[in-house]
């Protein structure tokens, strides 16, 4: 069974695309099939993976609101997974979506015919929690939150599990909350992990190892719109790796997801 894993936080800044873009790459170096989906009308997705939003003319918005077959919009990339890209057209597709019924299942419709061509299907959802969000994790067989250890500022986390708790009563009985993703992480301050204990004792949610260290060549994979962690030997790549890893496990052989506690 394919698994289809969304990256959400309302929250901008801390990390999902990043995370959808190098766990992806990270699985299909290891020899899975991977599926990445931009769900964000910004395209930082399909841009960093190496292609332009601006010269598309099948993405996922074309998927979601003319129903163009998925197959026809999804590119290769460098980085050996495949892409469902997005436009800022994406945009108007929340507006579109909403005077429509079953709206929440659309996307979950739209990946049906390919799934059997993909292990692991990511999803990248928009800082936000309208409907696309709403489809990503409707569409979804598990959750995980990237938070950015750097603020407090993690008060918008309740709200997201309130809408994961409502998903899940209302479209998606079977979303299984992964849990947190630790970013942006300095482990040679205490600070970063006063953090993470205050978030994961707060709102009682397992932060699933490893973190992933600040790493100044994230940033500029990201800027130059060039391949994010093929190849490239540095401490967020390699807690990427081990991520994948992690998952791979628990989704292949039902291992226990690993999860950090702070040590
Ligand atoms: P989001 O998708 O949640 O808005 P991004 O993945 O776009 O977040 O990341 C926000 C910014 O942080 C980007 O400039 C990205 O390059 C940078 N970033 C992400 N992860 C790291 C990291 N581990 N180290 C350094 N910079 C990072
Ligand atoms: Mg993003």
């Amino acid at each position: 069974m394919t698994t289809i894993l969304a990256v959400a936080n309302q929250k901008g800044g801390v990390a999902k695309t990043t995370t959808v873009a190098s766990l992806g790459a990270a699985l299909a170096a290891s020899g899975r099939r991977v599926l990445v989906v931009d769900l964000d009308p910004q395209g930082s997705l399909t841009f960093s993976l190496g292609h332009n939003p601006d010269k598309l003319t099948a993405s996922v918005h074309e998927v979601l609101t003319a129903a163009l077959p998925v197959g026809e919009a999804i590119l290769s990339t460098d980085d050996g997974v495949d892409l469902l890209p997005a436009t800022i057209d994406l945009a108007g597709a929340e507006a579109l979506l909403l005077m429509r019924p079953g709206r929440e299942y659309t996307l979950k419709r739209a990946l049906a015919p390919v799934l059997n061509d993909y292990d692991v299907v990511l999803l990248d959802c928009p800082p936000s929690l309208g409907v696309l969000t709403l489809n990503g994790l409707t569409a979804a067989t598990a959750v995980l939150i990237p938070l950015q250890c750097e603020t407090l500022a993690h008060r918008g986390v309740g709200q997201l599990l309130t809408t994961v708790e409502e998903v899940r009563q209302i479209t998606n009985p079977d979303l299984q909350l992964l849990g947190a993703l630790a970013t942006l992480f300095d482990a040679r301050t205490t600070h970063s992990r006063d953090v993470l204990a205050d978030v994961s004792g707060q709102y009682d949610i397992p932060v699933v190892a490893p973190p992933i260290p600040r790493t100044v060549r994230f940033a500029e994979a990201s800027a130059s719109g060039t391949s994010v962690i093929a190849g490239r030997k540095n401490k967020g790549a390699e807690a990427y790796r081990e991520l994948a890893r992690n998952l791979d496990a628990h989704w292949t052989d039902g291992a226990a997801l690993r999860t950090y506690d702070g040590e």
